[in-house]
């Protein structure tokens, strides 16, 4: 089976889940969206849109809507300056918007968590948000093989050589919502 039914401009329907990786904040221990403070109950969100397109519609292009990730996981020491900004990885399905570093999408998941470098306090949170959540959490460099097991990367080959819409602009912007 093909991963992706239809390819229309740097918009594929996907039929396998795509791998993504992104980071939360913990709040009330579970992961929360860094941007915007919406929570990710049972590791999972549906996209939505403040600018009117319907669920249906999301992502949009030439719009900021849907979930964002990234198509590589983010350094290990990104997470490492905060007591509550974790990492890990998502798979990412239904439409979705590729751009340069990473995808918007309809829906998402999360797969695993980032074990932090430190001991600790903040170790002991996120192996008790991936128990909440219902996924392992893996050393940084586990994630990637752990990920794969649950979906595909994005072929480098329909991912834009470059910002071609506002919606890219807004990804660099302010970063995943
Ligand atoms: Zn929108």
């Amino acid at each position: 089976m093909s991963t992706l039914g239809r390819v229309d401009g740097v918009a594929p329907d996907l039929i396998v889940p795509l791998v993504g990786y992104r980071q939360w904040r913990l709040v009330g221990g579970l992961p929360t969206s860094v941007y915007d403070g919406t929570p990710w109950p049972n590791g999972s969100i549906t996209g939505s849109c403040d600018r009117g397109h319907s669920p249906e519609e999301v992502p949009a292009k030439n719009c900021s809507c849907g979930v964002y990730a990234y198509y590589d996981p983010c350094p290990r020491t990104a997470s490492a300056a905060t007591a509550d900004l974790i990492g890990g990885a998502v798979i990412v399905w239904g439409q979705i918007e590729a751009h340069i570093y990473g995808l918007r999408g309809r829906h998402a998941k999360i797969i695993a968590l980032e074990l932090p470098i430190s001991r600790g306090r903040k170790r002991r949170a996120v192996i008790d948000a991936a128990d909440r959540v219902g996924v392992p959490a893996v050393p940084h460099r586990s994630l990637k093989a752990v990920a794969r097991e649950h979906g595909e990367v994005l072929a480098p080959a329909l991912r834009p050589k470059k910002t071609l819409t506002r919606a890219a602009n807004v990804w660099a912007r302010n970063g995943p919502a």
